[in-house]
């Protein structure tokens, strides 16, 4: 019932000339004390999102220094993704939280799935509040258990987090991504097993290895884009904390001084994301057929190499999120040295640092005057570009990922 995720193969290697001999070394040797470790992630779903994106490099990755790394995904349901979308939303700090049937749900398939889980692991992460109750009905599956938080739980929803909390206490560890997310109920006294450890992108993937100028207008090309005319790009799933809407605003105001801007918004919809459509035909109606916004998702066939091709092609890219997790869309474009405007929170200013490495705004208004800046001045937007791929090559590459995860691995054996 438990599904394999089968993720191919990768060589640390090969990411050497990248990230750097010393990492590449450190890594080396962490993984020497800890071959044949079997580890089991288990997340929602393998598909859409960051979640997803992050396992499919870190697990080979973790096969290749020698670490026995297994994904499988929990079996759901329409009533648990309409559970847990809830639970997401209200742990970023949605006024609405679960209904007592709700968390009876919940609690159902937490159990459910429980039962599949085969024994004998060393450690098994569970990412996300999903899968979190697992734990509690088969402590002995593993010898060590990890939860690995990808949201935003800044400013969660008072109820929500006072339920989540209980399954999380009995974890070994639990990993995070800024100090800031971590429950107090969690950090106060109890704060051994909290680690702090943002995550990565893979500079290899289709999505991110280098493109050509050329080829990149030539796929964007394909998509109805003037490759001749700027371009501004946001490219995330079609969810209300994304505010795509509040791009749209932010392009009709640069578009009143400069005519010629043209907008795409790429966003895939994930498996367990009921809210996705709905949101998708409501910002579709919001662009109110500009010929010069493009909504693209993942049935137009965008898929890796088409995102890499939008966020390489951008003359600014923008994630004007208003809760965001990490955002690996970020590290994506800085990659790519793009211009970049970002929303002022949650994981993006780890990755942005405001006027240095790209733009930080509180507002659509903010985000046009930033990014009409960026489009006059060419020579500012090449400084902001390359300074933000230095920082995400210092930071937010996976080997970097890969290091932090076997020295909390080291830390339980
Ligand atoms: N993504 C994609 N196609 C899309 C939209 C998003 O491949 O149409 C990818 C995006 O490039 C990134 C991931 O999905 O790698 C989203 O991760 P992020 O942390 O930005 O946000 P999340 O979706 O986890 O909230």
């Amino acid at each position: 019932m438990l599904t394999p995720v089968s993720v191919g193969h990768k060589s640390l290697t090969d990411y050497t000339h990248l990230v750097g001999r010393p990492l590449v070394e450190e890594i080396r040797e962490l993984a020497e004390g800890l071959e044949g470790l079997r580890v089991l992630h288990l997340s929602a779903t393998a598909f859409g999102g960051g979640v997803s994106e992050i396992l499919y490099t870190l697990i080979p990755l973790m096969n290749d220094v020698g670490v026995e790394a297994d994904w499988q995904v929990m079996l759901g349901r329409e009533e648990f993704y309409n559970a847990t979308k809830r639970l997401h939303n209200a742990l970023q700090g949605n006024p609405d939280s679960l209904s007592a049937e709700e968390w009876a749900v919940y609690e159902r398939y937490n159990e459910m799935n429980a039962k599949e889980v085969e024994g004998g692991w060393d450690v098994i992460i569970i990412h996300d509040p999903q899968p979190a109750a697992i734990r509690g009905h088969v402590p002995e599956k593993a010898k060590t258990w990890v939860w690995r938080c990808h949201i935003d739980l800044s400013t969660p929803n008072p109820a929500a987090i006072d339920h989540l909390v209980p399954y999380l206490r009995d974890y070994d560890a639990s990993v995070w991504h800024v100090q800031q997310y971590v429950p107090s109920a969690l950090s106060d006294g109890a704060s051994d097993g909290v680690v702090i450890c943002p995550p990565a992108i893979d500079p290899l993937s289709p999505k991110n290895m280098a493109l050509s100028p050329e080829d990149a207008a030539f796929v964007c090309d394909q998509f109805g884009i003037d490759v001749d005319r700027p371009l501004m790009c946001q490219v995330s799933r079609f969810d209300p904390w994304k505010d795509p809407m509040g791009v749209i605003d932010a392009y009709r105001k640069v578009a009143e001084q400069m005519p010629e801007v043209q907008l795409a918004l790429v966003g895939s919809m994930a498996t367990d994301d009921p809210e996705g459509w709905e949101f998708f035909n409501s910002t579709m109606a919001y662009a109110d057929g500009d010929p010069d916004i493009h909504i693209l998702n993942n049935l137009n066939q965008v898929g890796a190499i088409e995102v890499n091709a939008f966020q390489s092609q951008a003359d600014v890219v923008i994630q004007k999120s208003t809760r965001e997790g990490f955002g690996l869309t970020v590290s994506e474009a800085l990659w790519k040295g793009r211009p970049f405007i970002g929303g002022d929170v949650g994981g993006i200013p780890l990755q942005v640092e405001d006027g240095e490495t790209g733009y930080l705004v509180s507002s659509p208004d903010e985000c046009a005057e930033r990014a009409l800046r960026i489009l006059r001045e060419p020579d500012l937007g090449k400084r902001l570009g390359r300074a933000g791929k230095e920082h995400v090559r210092t930071h937010f590459l996976t080997p970097r990922l890969l290091r932090d995860w076997l020295r909390l691995f080291r830390d339980h054996r």
